[in-house]
């Protein structure tokens, strides 16, 4: 699943088209990637520019010139794509942005998004800012900030991370390389963590996620930019999809625990309880 690093390349990758540009005409091939029900998407976007594009945690956030805004969210399959108008439609396309670009061209760009399993969607969020109930962006975490965060909950480590009202944009991939190299175990107690601990962590995760961003993010089946082109970052997961390799730091066979519900990598030697 697409999380932060991939989530922001994609926008990065369409800002340059997208950012200014006019809204010619918005298609969807199916009403029900559309929340909330009976939306008219197509009525509240065409004849408008596009005033900003951004991400808050796993969410593309597009807002228009008159404060209205919506967020597309990739889910497992999701994926963005800048094409020209000749290509033909791939199978799962749901909705087709055709923009005006503003830079003078005047040639029509589309944007096209599929998503065979359709985990994501796209969010109408009228003048309404983006849901309060989201947690922090990593990025601009302080330790207090996180310590604070982690402080509420009895929940192991590793799910407390992927809930975005803990902290909004991480998912497996980037939780896993966190803990790793953080040396803290996936079923430690988040509220048990000290300050130290914390502050370690809460270090990794943005080294973690900025290595990745450099990198434009992991692609393991689906996931490209706007481009169409994968994330390089796969090549350099040290536990994440390593199950029985050796670990980097210490050679120990990486094992795999599932924890609620979703795959764990980690290090028994490094990663201590
Ligand atoms: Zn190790």
């Amino acid at each position: 699943m697409p999380e932060l690093p991939e989530v922001q390349t994609v926008v990065d990758t369409l800002r340059p088209v997208l950012l200014g540009a006019s809204i010619v005409a918005l298609h969807l091939h199916r009403q029900d990637i559309v929340s909330p029900q009976g939306t008219d998407l197509s009525r509240c976007c065409t004849g408008r520019s596009i005033h900003a594009i951004g991400r808050r945690g796993k969410r593309i956030v597009i807002t228009l010139d008159d404060s209205n805004a919506f967020y597309i969210h990739l889910g497992m399959t999701g994926r963005l794509c800048l094409t020209r108008h000749d290509e033909p439609l791939p199978p799962h396309t749901h909705m087709v942005l055709t923009v005006l670009p503003d830079n003078r061209s005047g040639k029509q760009c589309l944007v096209r998004f599929t998503d065979p399993r359709r985990f994501g969607g796209i969010w109408w969020m009228g003048d309404t800012p983006c849901d309060e109930k989201m947690g922090p962006e990593p990025l601009g975490m302080t330790p207090r900030r996180l310590a604070r965060q982690l402080s509420k909950t009895r929940r192991i480590i590793k799910s407390a991370l992927l809930d975005q009202r803990v902290i909004a944009g991480l998912g497996n991939i980037y939780v896993d390389e966190a803990l790793h190299r953080a040396h803290l175990h996936p079923e430690r107690i988040s509220a048990e963590l000290t300050l130290p601990e914390v502050a370690r962590l809460n270090r990794s995760i943005k080294l973690v996620l900025r290595r990745a961003l450099r990198h434009k993010g992991s692609t393991l089946r689906d996931y490209v930019d706007a481009h169409g082109q994968p994330g390089d970052f796969t090549r350099l997961h040290r536990v994440y999809d390593r199950t029985g390799q050796p670990c980097l730091t210490c050679r120990t066979a990486i094992q795999r625990l599932v924890l609620g519900g979703r795959s764990t990598h980690f290090c028994p030697r490094c990663q201590t309880v």
